[in-house]
């Protein structure tokens, strides 16, 4: 009786389905305009500018756009999108944020409503089936099984995090011999949480485990178990572990686990009762793995902080690596690793792109070479020079050049003295880093750009800081100096700042009047320096606000003065730059010999 019941289920659920896709086509939700034109980024910025685009979604890596004429225009955004969010509100457009894949999300629109009240049907028909719940299948989750017929990978493979490895090389010896690995009193391994920033290598880290011990490895991602419907989230998790036993030793691997894993019943919206259910489901299954079932469940996230404390519970995730962002040897090695793949020239100095790239993540480095060996290719030069890696470089970091953007010679003027107030202020503050390129092509949403060759440091001085702040200040010190006017160029400059001053009061303790307090804990997110979690009185919000407000106003005064002092300085970078366009670090440094060498400076 089961049976029929299930089939009649499906042929309602399909009729169900039917009716609201023709419905759908009637109203033409699915005849989008000709889809979505694939542009690149340069172009969707110019449509911003010429205020052609009514309407811009964020989706990932994807922001896709809506021109005032109908058509769609989509490209996969830049590495910073915060910066470029800001920029299109600025422009007139305020983006929206989506979760799920794009096209399936107008038809889903129209969809969704009559399939929930099939699977309300569909529960109801359930709850009258004693004993089968197998009757919907929607709980199935399809983790993706990677058997790395082709090419394995290895921990060769992973570069510049040699902690995380060693300590994952006792779950390849586990997956290898479970059995033996008992026997010798090994404690047996569950979960393991990989924490790191976006682009790491988490993942690539779990493959390698796999690959080491040779055994499967199945990947899904904490988003995709509440992203369909109310109640699947669970199914979705007893779905996989059933799989992923049948085919244990084995690896499964639940990449952005934050999605699931929250704190329970914080937040009282969204969604909350999938997650809890979700969540509970995998504690449920992790507490009962077997020994026998060589099963080790590795998981990820970039924000460890938000995590259940259930989850982190000795027996559950009870082993946490820390994937660290990669320091100067580490993006050296991660290049290197990356540059075997491609046919590098022996000029090549991967020790100077490692030093030229801090904040870089091993995919942004991984992508660095890509775009280097596509520059070549294009060029048709028979290997990857220095300049096609500095070029990918810049590319990566910034978006692409945008020498076709017209840019007015007054705009042109002005960007050249920004930028060399930024430069020349870097260059006379006491512990700042050196300049490595000033540049006047715009890229990116960015006219010009001053790029400092930072020297590796774990920990910042006070001082360098303050520095820092001089040298964000100097752009607009420059304007002022130069033209006794503001422009809007500058803001993303005294975003940074600002942000910088607020984090020296507020976590590291840096003023006097605030004290050794912190009265802030950063979140450890990819931009742990600039979020922190407020934990101060209303009284002292008052004095912060004043202390940042004292330090932005010494740093800007500070550059002003040193710009005043040193006009004619500032005045030949300027003038090099709109001749030259770019500037490296040696072209910059003899300007400025043959500036400060006569004042005996
Ligand atoms: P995450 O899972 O931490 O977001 P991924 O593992 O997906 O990062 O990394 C994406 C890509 O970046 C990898 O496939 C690899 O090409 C490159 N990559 C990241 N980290 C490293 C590393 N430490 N060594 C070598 N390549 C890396
Ligand atoms: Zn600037």
């Amino acid at each position: 009786m089961g049976r029929v019941r299930r089939r009649q289920l499906w042929i309602l659920l399909t009729f169900l389905i039917l009716v609201a896709l023709v419905a759908a086509t009637l109203q033409g939700g699915l005849g989008r305009p000709k889809g979505i034109r694939a542009v690149d980024m340069p172009e969707l910025v110019a449509d911003v500018e010429r205020h052609e685009v009514a309407a811009i979604t964020i989706q990932g890596p994807s922001i896709t756009a809506e021109l005032k004429d109908g058509t769609k225009i989509s490209t996969i955004g830049p590495e910073q999108p915060d910066y470029y969010i800001g920029w299109f509100t600025q422009n007139g457009v305020v983006p929206r944020y989506e979760r799920s894949q794009g096209a399936w999300l107008e038809v889903a629109g129209l969809v969704a409503p009559t399939v929930m009240l099939g699977l309300v049907m569909a529960l109801l028909f359930r709850q009258m089936q004693v004993g089968n719940n197998r009757a919907i299948n929607f709980g199935r989750s399809r983790p993706r099984l990677a058997m790395e017929r082709s090419r394995k990978v290895t921990f060769a493979d992973v570069a510049g995090c040699e902690e995380a490895k060693e300590e994952l090389k006792e779950i390849v010896l586990f997956l290898k011999d479970p059995h033996r690995f008992g026997r010798l009193g090994g404690r047996i391994p569950k979960g393991v949480l990989l924490m790191g920033s976006p682009g790491s290598g988490k993942t690539l880290l779990a493959r390698a485990v796999a690959g080491e011990a040779d055994v499967p490895f199945f990947s899904i991602s904490g988003s995709e178990f509440i992203e369909m419907f109310v109640g699947v989230g669970a199914s979705r998790v007893r779905d996989l572990f059933e799989q992923a036993r049948r085919r244990s030793p084995c690896i499964v691997f639940i990449d952005e686990i934050d999605a699931i894993g929250r704190h329970r019943g914080g937040h009282a919206a969204t969604g909350t009762d999938e997650r809890d259910q979700t969540l509970n489901q995998l504690l449920v299954e992790m507490d009962g793995f077997e020994p026998t079932d060589a099963l080790v469940l590795i998981a990820a996230t970039n924000r460890p902080d938000v995590l259940d404390p259930a989850l982190l519970r000795p027996g559950r995730f009870d082993r946490r690596v820390i994937v660290p962002a990669p320091d100067v040897r580490g993006r050296q090695e991660i290049l290197r690793v990356h540059g075997r793949k491609v046919a590098l020239a022996p000029e090549v100095d991967l020790e100077r792109l490692a030093r030229s790239t801090p904040g870089f993540s091993g995919a942004d480095l991984a992508n660095v070479v890509n775009e280097a060996a596509l520059l070549a290719a294009r060029a048709e030069k028979p290997t990857v020079t220095q300049a096609d890696l500095e070029t990918a470089k810049d590319k990566v970091a910034m978006g692409a050049e945008r020498r076709s953007l017209v840019v007015s010679p007054e705009e042109r003027r002005r960007t050249a003295f920004h930028e060399a107030g930024h430069a020349v202020v870097a260059r006379l503050v006491p512990d700042c880093d050196p300049v490595d390129k000033i540049t006047i092509v715009p890229r990116g949403f960015a006219l010009g750009l001053t790029q400092p060759l930072p020297r590796e440091r774990h920990a910042e001085s006070a001082a360098y800081r303050l520095g820092m702040l001089a040298l964000l200040m100097g752009g607009r010190a420059a304007e002022e100096e130069v033209y006794g006017e503001r422009w809007s160029g500058a803001e993303a400059d005294l975003r940074n700042a600002t942000r910088l001053a607020r984090h020296m009061v507020c976590v590291s303790g840096m003023s006097d009047a605030l004290g050794p307090v912190a009265w802030g804990t950063p979140l450890e997110d990819a931009t742990g320096r600039s979020r922190f979690e407020a934990e101060y009185s209303s009284a002292t919000a008052e004095r912060i606000d004043a202390e940042v407000r004292r330090l932005l106003d010494e740093a800007h005064a500070q550059a002003r003065e040193l710009l005043r002092e040193h006009r004619g300085l500032l005045d030949a970078v300027a003038t090099a730059l709109l001749d030259r366009e770019t500037l490296d670090s040696a072209a910059f440094e003899a300007i400025v010999r043959d500036h400060l060498a006569p004042s005996g400076a």
